[in-house]
């Protein structure tokens, strides 16, 4: 589903320029527009879905595939080795800023724990 009001559906259209990195029928990976590591992507699905609070079941095949290119990318980009980070934020207290799901892809360097 389409959302009008949604920066990501309108990136996942092509309506928004972005770096894509990655796309088929169900996942779109773009580079983020301020990176807070020397890789960082955002991995969504097309339909618009605003958090992961608001899936389901029928989600299963997607999220599967989300992960896999998540895994994949790290890989053929050369970040795997020393470790990566994979994180989506859910409401106002965790930061999330864009109400379409979104997975951090964070990569090249070494992350703190825990988060700030
Ligand atoms: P959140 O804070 O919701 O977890 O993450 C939203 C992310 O989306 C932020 O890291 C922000 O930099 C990124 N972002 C917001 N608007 C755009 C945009 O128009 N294009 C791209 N490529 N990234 C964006
Ligand atoms: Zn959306």
């Amino acid at each position: 589903m389409f959302d009008e009001n949604c920066v990501f559906c309108k990136i996942a259209a092509g309506q928004i320029p972005s770096k894509i990195v990655y796309q088929d029928d169900d996942v779109v990976a773009f580079e983020d527009i301020n990176p807070q590591a020397p890789h960082h992507l955002l991995l969504i699905p097309r339909r618009h879905v605003a958090s992961m609070a608001d899936l389901t079941a029928e989600d299963g095949p997607m999220l599967v595939s989300l992960f896999t290119t998540a895994t994949k990318l790290a890989r053929d980009l050369g970040f795997d080795k020393g470790g990566y980070r994979f994180v989506t934020n859910v409401g106002p207290d965790a930061g999330q800023s864009v109400f379409h799901l979104h997975f951090h892809l964070l990569g090249g360097r070494k992350f703190a724990w825990p988060p700030g």
